[in-house]
């Protein structure tokens, strides 16, 4: 099986970003050894002058982080964000994880009372479109985690 693959036929539409395990989705990180800094995409490591490469560890981020900041969305993503239909408007999470550090995504499967900042969200994945094969690709997103 493609280790790529997240569940059933989802296939990410760029690799290394993120994978699903048992629990659910993690997005993929990396710590510096120097700085002890979580930065993501896992790959960015030249994030602060004077840190070292060596020493690097890949992490998986915890499932469950903060709503920090949101905006809402009334254009459409750029490309190479590519989506079936029309999603705006839609909003733009920015979630604080207990490693540190903070990533956007979209926020999905969500209720206007949700969008309060502190209010856990869950990493999970939204499908953008299917391709040919009828695969659904997929990127990672956010949802508030169930009471
Ligand atoms: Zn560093």
């Amino acid at each position: 099986m493609d280790k790529q693959k997240i569940a059933g036929d989802k296939v990410p539409a760029l690799p290394d970003l993120f994978q699903g395990e048992a629990g659910g989705v993690r997005l993929r990180s990396a710590r510096c050894g120097t700085c002890g800094t979580c930065f993501f995409p896992e790959y960015h490591e030249q994030h602060r002058p004077g840190c070292s490469r060596e020493g690097v560890e890949k992490i998986l981020l915890n499932r469950i982080g903060k709503l920090a900041s949101y905006t809402v969305q009334h254009y459409m993503p750029p490309p190479p964000f590519r989506t079936e239909k029309d999603i705006t408007p839609y909003p733009i999470g920015m979630v604080e994880f207990p490693e540190g550090i903070q990533v956007v995504g979209i926020m999905v499967d969500y209720k206007e009372d949700d969008l309060v900042l502190g209010r856990e969200v869950e990493t999970t994945t939204f499908t953008l479109y299917r391709d040919d094969k009828g695969q659904e690709i997929v990127t990672w997103a956010f949802r508030p985690k169930a009471h």
